[in-house]
C-alpha cells in the first residue's frame, strides 16, 4: 500500500517512524535492531533520511591539512530496499538536492525504479556544513520544488535532458516538509506556506512536519494551511526530548520552540534520566491531544531516540 493510502485509509492513530542510514562501516545489525523494537507497533512505513558529503581537515603530520570529502552515512536507497526486502513494509527513502546534480538525482530516480521503491519524501536537503547557505552541486535543483519538477517529468517520461524514457516504470509518489514554526531561511510564514502550497499544486500527496513540541503551533499551522487552500494530510514529526543538552541544542538546530511548561519542567532536571521520564510524559500527552484533534497519523524521529520512541507507542498503541 502506498504511504498516501495508508494515510487515507483511516486507520486510526497510524505510526510511522525515520530512521537514519548506518554510520560508514557499522554495518545494518544497529539499524535492524531498532527496526526489530519499533516493529511491534505495527508501523505502516518507515522514512529513511539522506545524509550528504562533508568536507574535513585531515591533519597530514607535516604542519599540512588536506580538505578531503567524506559522506558518514551513505547508502540511504540500499537501505531502503534492504529494509523493504527484510520486513516488507514500505519505505520512503528521502531524495534531497543537497549535494546533487540533476544526473545524480536521475540515476537515484533509475536506481529506485529496479528496486521497485517509488515512495519518497522529497526535500532540498541541509546546506553544507562549511557553507554559510544552501548552494546546489553543478546543474543542483535549487529548492525542493525543482526536483519535484525534475521527479514529474521523469513520471511523465522523460530524462532531465528531454530524452524520451523507453520503458517508464511506476510513477513515483512523494510527500515533502514543512514547518510549523517557519522554515529558518524563510521571510516569514506566509511566504513558506505558499511554498508548500506550491509543492501540493505540484504533486506533493501529504507533508510531514518539522519536529515541534506545542501543539497550537501545529494546529494554527494546520488552520492557516486550511484557509489558503492546502488540503493535503500535514502529519506532525514528534521527537521526545531525552537528553539535558538537548535543551538548547534543539531550539537552536531545528529552530522550534519548547513550551515554557516543558522548558520549566526539563529544566529542572538533574540528570538525563529525570528529561528521558519528562520527554515520555510530555510526548504522550502531545500525541493523544494531536490524535483527538484530528492529526491523520503520527510521525516519530528516532534517531537517538529509540527507547523513548518505544516506550511512547507502548502508551499510545
Ligand atoms: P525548500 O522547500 O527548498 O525550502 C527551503 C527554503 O526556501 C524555505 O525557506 C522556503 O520557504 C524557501 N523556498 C522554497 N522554494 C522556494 C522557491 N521556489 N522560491 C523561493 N523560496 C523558496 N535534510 C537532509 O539533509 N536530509 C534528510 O533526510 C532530511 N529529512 C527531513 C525530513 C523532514 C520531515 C523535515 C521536516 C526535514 C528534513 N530535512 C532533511 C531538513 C530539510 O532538508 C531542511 O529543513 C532544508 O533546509 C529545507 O528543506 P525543504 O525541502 O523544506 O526545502
Amino acid at each position: 500500500m502506498s504511504v498516501i493510502d495508508t494515510i487515507n485509509s483511516n486507520q486510526g492513530a497510524s505510526f510511522s517512524f525515520e530512521v537514519l542510514p548506518p554510520i560508514k562501516g557499522n554495518g545494518t545489525g544497529g539499524l535492524f535492531s531498532t527496526i526489530d523494537k519499533l516493529r511491534e507497533f505495527n508501523p505502516r512505513y518507515i522514512n529513511i533520511t539522506t545524509h550528504r558529503s562533508e568536507y574535513v581537515y585531515k591533519d597530514l603530520g607535516n604542519g599540512l591539512m588536506q580538505r578531503q570529502r567524506v559522506r558518514r552515512r551513505p547508502g540511504t536507497i540500499a537501505i531502503a530496499a534492504a529494509i523493504q526486502n527484510k520486513y516488507n513494509i514500505p519505505v520512503v527513502p528521502h531524495i534531497v538536492c543537497s549535494g546533487n546534480n540533476r544526473e545524480d538525482l536521475e540515476y537515484m530516480l533509475l536506481d529506485l525504479q529496479f528496486l521497485g521503491i517509488s515512495d519518497l519524501l522529497v526535500l532540498r536537503g541541509d546546506k553544507a556544513k562549511d557553507e554559510s547557505s544552501f548552494k546546489p552541486t553543478g546543474d543542483g535543483p535549487v529548492h525542493a520544488t525543482d526536483l519535484i519538477d525534475q521527479i514529474n517529468r521523469f513520471n511523465d517520461g522523460f530524462f532531465f535532458d528531454g530524452t524520451p524514457i523507453k520503458v517508464p516504470g511506476t510513477p513515483f509518489q512523494y510527500g515533502v516538509a514543512c514547518y510549523p514554526e517557519k522554515h529558518e531561511e524563510a521571510a516569514n510564514l506566509e511566504a513558506d506556506m505558499q511554498v508548500l502550497k506550491k509543492k501540493e499544486e505540484m504533486g506533493a500527496q501529504y507533508a510531514i512536519t518539522q519536529l515541534f513540541y506545542d501543539n497550537k503551533k501545529y494546529f494554527d499551522f494546520v488552520e492557516k494551511a486550511k484557509a489558503i487552500g492546502i488540503n493535503i494530510p500535514i502529519i506532525p514529526g514528534i521527537k521526545p526530548l531525552n537528553k539535558l543538552t538537548q535543551l538548547t541544542v534543539i531550539p537552536k538546530t531545528f529552530h522550534c520552540d519548547l513550551p515554557e511548561a516543558l522548558y520549566k519542567e526539563a529544566s529542572q532536571c538533574k540528570t538525563d534520566e529525570e528529561v528521558y521520564q519528562v520527554g515520555i510524559e510530555w510526548t504522550v500527552q502531545q500525541c493523544r491531544e494531536l490524535l483527538e484533534n484530528g492529526a491523520p497519523s503520527l510521525h516519530f524521529y528516532t534517531a537517538n531516540a529509540v527507547d523513548s520512541v518505544c516506550e511512547i507507542a507502548k502508551q499510545l498503541y
